[in-house]
C-alpha cells in the first residue's frame, strides 16, 4: 500500500472516529482533510483507497458491483461535487 493510500484511511478513520464521538466541528474539520486530500489523488488512487478500506473493515462482505463501485473514483471535495452538477445540468440542457 502506498503513503498516499495509508494517508488517505487514516484521514477516513479519523473522520469516522470524530463522528462517533458526535464531535461537530470535528466532523467537518476532519471531512474537510479528508475532502482535500481526495482531491490530490488521481481517479485510480480513489478507486484504490476505497477497495482498501473495504478490504479492510469487510474483509467477509463481496465487493459491490463495478456498476456501484464506479463513483468511488469521484472526488469527495465541493468544488468537484459542484462541477460534476453542473456539468449534469449542462447535458440536460443540451438534450
Ligand atoms: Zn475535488
Amino acid at each position: 500500500m502506498t503513503p498516499k493510500i495509508q494517508q488517505w484511511l487514516a484521514l477516513c478513520d479519523q473522520l469516522e472516529r470524530v463522528y462517533r464521538a458526535r464531535d461537530h466541528p470535528g466532523v467537518d474539520a476532519a471531512f474537510l482533510a479528508l475532502a482535500t486530500f481526495d482531491h490530490i489523488l488521481t481517479i485510480s488512487e480513489r478507486m484504490t483507497a476505497r477497495l482498501a478500506r473495504w478490504a479492510r473493515d469487510t474483509p467477509h462482505e463481496p465487493l459491490p458491483k463495478a456498476a456501484e463501485r464506479a463513483w468511488w473514483g469521484r472526488c469527495l471535495c465541493h468544488v468537484c461535487a459542484v462541477a460534476r452538477t453542473s456539468s449534469i445540468h449542462h447535458t440536460t440542457l443540451r438534450k
